[in-house]
């Protein structure tokens, strides 16, 4: 299993549980994770100690961020930058109290959290807008031990007892999990993590993990066997449609005292669908999808799909993967959707000027397109029934504004026949 971790993250700075330091380790994906984007919650990362070799999985939600490999400036975060919500107690460093978050809001250039101290008096702090790249996004501390629940290898700690600040720097399972913290003098301490954070013995993981497979996920359920090891669920083995394993890795993942979910399943359709129906199928989707994705490159190969497109939102990133994989006939599907906002409101405005004077063209009524503006070039993008109506796109941009490149990557889908995948509105 530990053969699927082909992807180099970077190497981080980790203690070692049977070095008993922190030294270097060497972070591997199963999945490609792209400089400023965020990895799925529950990815699984294998460090390797750089020492002793010593393995251990850890999950991508017990990090806070890493540095991509060969750009160490660009730091890109694991999990999202900003976990500071309601009610989390905060300390801000050189002040004198502690206290919890009543509000917080995102002004233009500013996010500003209103705070009440610890006396019931309150005061309001200001940050920059924090960007994925920024390199001290986090201005924040959790504070301990307090928050040894959910502090993730990285956090930057205030020790209310100690007086001290430090880092988060591991994660120990075993007879007694604990969070591994070094302190300002560079000393080691280690927090026993509190019982809603300790994992379940391996015969408790096994068994719940069944139980809820056969109640939730009957249909694959026989198909699938489990094995745990220190709170780690691992399942293998077949299920029918690719959507199941999602599925199923929400369903283990609820189960008191697991950290994480790995799996090595192989889809086997119970019916073959053709790659043109897959792929059209696939469009179809996308271009329903009521936020816009755009530069759409999609491969389809004996039902193995990889897309490649732009996207305006990380909620259209994490959405869309969810609603593609429930196309019948996917063996696999790998989605990997960059952010790109809009640079300018006069881009906007072009893109829907054109718009507008693409549907008020008579040849183009009934017809799903879509308009991306980046460098000064149109894409055109979308469904339509027949090569006519994608050559009046065409026209219809160009009549709209002469100055810009058009590019049409409209897909012309009515030569389908007998396919109610397509047929279907
Ligand atoms: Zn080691």
């Amino acid at each position: 299993m530990l053969k699927h971790f082909i992807f180099n993250l970077n190497s981080s700075h980790v203690f070692c549980g049977q070095c008993k330091i922190i030294c270097e380790h060497h972070l591997k994906s199963r999945i490609r994770i792209y400089a400023g984007t965020t990895a799925p919650k529950g990815e699984p990362i294998l460090a390797i100690c750089t020492k002793c070799k010593f393995k251990q999985i850890y999950f991508s939600q017990e990090f806070t961020r890493f540095s991509p490999p060969h750009s160490p400036n660009s730091i890109f975060k694991i999990v999202g930058f900003s976990r500071l919500k309601v009610n989390d107690w905060v300390y801000m460093p050189g002040d004198s109290f502690v206290g919890t978050i009543k509000s917080r809001f995102r002004l233009k250039d500013k996010e500003v959290y209103n705070i009440i101290r610890e006396d019931g008096s309150e005061t309001s702090y200001s940050t920059p807008v924090i960007t994925d790249y920024a390199p001290h996004a986090n201005l924040f501390f959790r504070l301990l031990p307090a928050y040894t629940y959910g502090t993730r290898i990285g956090d930057p700690i205030f020790h209310i007892h100690r007086n001290t600040f430090g880092k988060a720097v591991g994660l120990i399972y075993g007879k007694n999990d604990r969070l591994a913290v070094q302190l300002a003098d560079n000393s080691i301490i280690l927090l026993e993590l509190p019982p809603a954070m300790q994992i379940a013995p391996n015969k408790t993981l096994i068994e719940e993990a069944q139980h809820a497979l056969k109640t939730q996920l009957a249909d694959e359920a026989d198909g699938i066997a489990l094995s745990a090891n220190l709170g780690v669920l691992v399942a293998q083995g077949t299920c029918k449609y690719l959507s199941s394993i999602s599925k199923l890795k929400n369903i283990l993942a609820q189960i008191p005292g697991v950290r994480g979910v790995m799996d090595n399943i192989v889809v086997q359709p119970p019916e073959r669908y053709s790659d043109e129906i897959i792929t059209n199928q696939i469009k179809k989707l996308i271009w329903s999808y009521q936020n816009s994705v755009f530069n759409v490159k999609l491969k389809c190969e004996n039902g193995n799909v990889e897309i490649n497109a732009l996207c305006r939102n990380e909620t259209t990133r994490r959405e869309l993967p969810d609603i593609l994989e429930k196309t019948p006939g996917l063996i696999t599907l790998s989605v990997n959707l960059r952010i790109k906002s809009e640079d300018e409101f006069e881009q906007r405005n072009k893109a829907l000027k054109m718009a507008q004077n693409l549907r008020k063209n008579p040849a183009l009524q009934g017809t799903q397109i879509r308009i991306a503006y980046l460098d000064n070039t149109a894409t055109l993008e979308g469904l339509v029934t027949s090569a006519s109506q994608k050559q009046a796109a065409t026209l219809a941009a160009i009549w709209s504004n002469k100055n810009l490149k058009i590019i049409n990557n409209i897909s012309v889908i009515d030569h389908i026949q007998g396919n109610a995948y397509i047929k279907v509105a």
